[in-house]
């Protein structure tokens, strides 16, 4: 394994009219080449701050982040952010255009993402005709024309509905896998996590410490995992790590 990320004692405090808060306590946790890393935790423990870090959106209080040298890092938010008014084309062109690399070759490789993953009917076509499940599909080529070596993503299926979130789970690890990415995943959603994750963090109530970092020993997609039997078991495990639990 190639640990392309190492982050040592990160602590975050934020200073807000004069009171100080503390959102991360001494995390320390290795990121290994084309693992997909998936942290859970109660709803404001710290995690898209913890992401924001990582990303270089947000700057650190304390504690080291050593990244494998020329890492290249790419986000996916949470809503898709689609502009209404652009094509589908233009929109997952938008990354390459707003970075200045919008080449034939960056855009021929935007192209064959749209056609492998069963865009192409839709390039001239505006988001408001593409279902949830697609939107997310052309906001995750957008990140990928970038050609990032690891994805961040922060609840990327928390506006969609049960279903969809699903399938678009499912059709967005293959598309990672396939692409051989690295990812970190925040959810709050322990069966989301545990269905797409080789390895589960679960972070404490704020100020958010690392409480379990519990391995995953499924290679299936989420949807295939879901019908396992261990899915219950590894499910429970992170539950029961979860500050709050109780028997
Ligand atoms: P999560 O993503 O786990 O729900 P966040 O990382 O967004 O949590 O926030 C962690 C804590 O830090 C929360 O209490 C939040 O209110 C606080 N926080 C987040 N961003 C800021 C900021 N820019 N200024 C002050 N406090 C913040
Ligand atoms: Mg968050």
């Amino acid at each position: 394994m190639t640990k392309i990320i190492e982050v040592s004692n990160l602590s975050k405090k934020y200073y807000d009219r004069n009171q100080e808060l503390l959102a991360i306590e001494n995390i320390s946790i290795d990121i290994n080449y084309g693992e997909f890393l998936a942290i859970v935790g109660p709803s404001g423990c710290g995690k898209s701050t913890f992401l924001n870090i990582i990303g270089g959106i947000d700057k650190k209080t304390d504690g080291s982040i050593m990244m494998k040298s020329n890492l290249k890092v790419g986000y996916m938010l949470q809503s898709d952010c689609l502009f209404p008014w652009l094509s589908i084309l233009d929109n997952a062109l938008l990354g390459l255009k707003i970075t200045g690399k919008l080449t034939d070759n960056n855009i021929n490789y935007v192209k064959k993402l749209l056609n492998t993953y069963g865009l192409d009917n839709f390039i001239n076509k505006y988001p408001d005709s593409l279902s949830g499940g697609m939107r997310q599909r052309v906001a995750l080529i957008r990140t990928l024309s970038l050609k990032p070596d690891v994805l961040l993503l922060d609840e990327p299926f928390s506006a969609l509905d049960y279903q969809t979130r699903l399938m678009v789970a499912d059709d967005v690890y293959q598309i990672i896998k396939k692409e051989k990415k690295t990812v970190i995943m925040i959810t709050h959603d322990i069966e989301e996590a545990c269905s797409m994750a080789d390895r589960v963090v679960v972070l404490s109530n704020r100020p958010s410490k690392v409480k379990k970092i519990i391995n995953i020993d499924m290679n299936d997609s989420p949807i295939k995992r879901r019908k396992m039997i261990e899915f219950g078991e590894y499910s429970d495990m992170v539950w029961k790590e979860f500050d709050g639990y109780e028997e």
